[in-house]
């Protein structure tokens, strides 16, 4: 705790944000009982609304808000709008114990971080401040942690490509990056494109074979030391 106290000055909401791709939102013109399904499958308790699409974040609605709907089925068919709050908008370079004060004196728990040019660029809960300091805090309804590496035995791991470097070097390869953090970011960057499930990359000794992936990133990640065999013909060499 202490030493997270030490890294917690000089930490940003852009730091240890939830980014926008993994941003749970319903549109404002969704009805309660959807927003209510949105709800059940997300796990989250406050879902930011958008207009248009998510660089528009319009309110955010609470799940405690929706309760007071269930018994009316009148109500439960009127879009969301009505009963969401105001989104308090925060920059992605604000410092993580400035918004800490701001959470606690206007009593919200929620911001929507924007990048310079205004556009949604994630979502940052108090939640995420406090776990700075003390670390992972589950409740429980959080799903499996995605972000481990899992070890699967004789130097093969898996993990999800939202790893961060730093993360992988206890287990793999060290690798440093001015320009991206995760291994999903470093492996588009290495590759000039977003990497198709298939694609086959090495580094350092490491083979990282792309398990999952759509048009816009990489989801999961092999990684296994490229010494144990079974090298591919599209195997690409740093
Ligand atoms: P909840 O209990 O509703 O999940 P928390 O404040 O405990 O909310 O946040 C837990 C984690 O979930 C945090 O990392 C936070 O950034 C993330 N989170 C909260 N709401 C959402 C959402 N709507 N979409 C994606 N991630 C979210």
């Amino acid at each position: 705790m202490l030493l997270g106290i030490l890294r917690f000055n000089d930490l940003k909401v852009q730091d240890t944000m939830t980014p926008r791709a993994d941003i749970d939102c319903v549109a404002d013109d969704m009805s309660m009982r959807e927003v209510a399904r949105a709800v059940l499958t997300s796990g989250h308790s406050r879902l930011p609304v958008y207009r248009d699409n998510r660089d528009n974040i319009v309110g955010v609605v609470h799940a405690k808000d929706l309760l007071g709907c269930l018994d009316d089925t009148d109500t439960l068919e009127t879009p969301v709008a009505s009963i969401m709050r105001e989104p308090f908008f925060v920059p992605e370079t604000k410092r993580v114990s400035t918004l800490l004060q701001e959470f606690r004196s206007l009593k919200q728990h929620i911001a929507i971080a924007l990048d310079e040019y205004g556009g949604t660029s994630g979502l940052i809960t108090i939640e995420d401040v406090l776990e700075e300091i003390v670390g992972d805090i589950e409740d429980e309804h959080d799903k499996p942690a995605q972000d481990e590496i899992q070890d699967l035995g004789d130097g093969v791991y898996e993990m999800s490509s939202r790893v961060y470097l730093e993360d992988l070097a206890s287990v793999g390869p060290a690798i440093e990056s001015e320009d991206v953090d995760t291994i999903g970011g470093y492996l588009t960057m290495e590759a000039g494109h977003v990497p198709a499930a298939g694609e086959v990359f090495t580094h350092k000794g490491w083979t990282f074979t792309v398990l999952d992936a759509d048009k816009k990133h990489i989801k999961r990640v092999r990684m296994k030391r490229a010494d144990s065999g079974d090298k591919t013909p599209d195997q690409q060499e740093d």
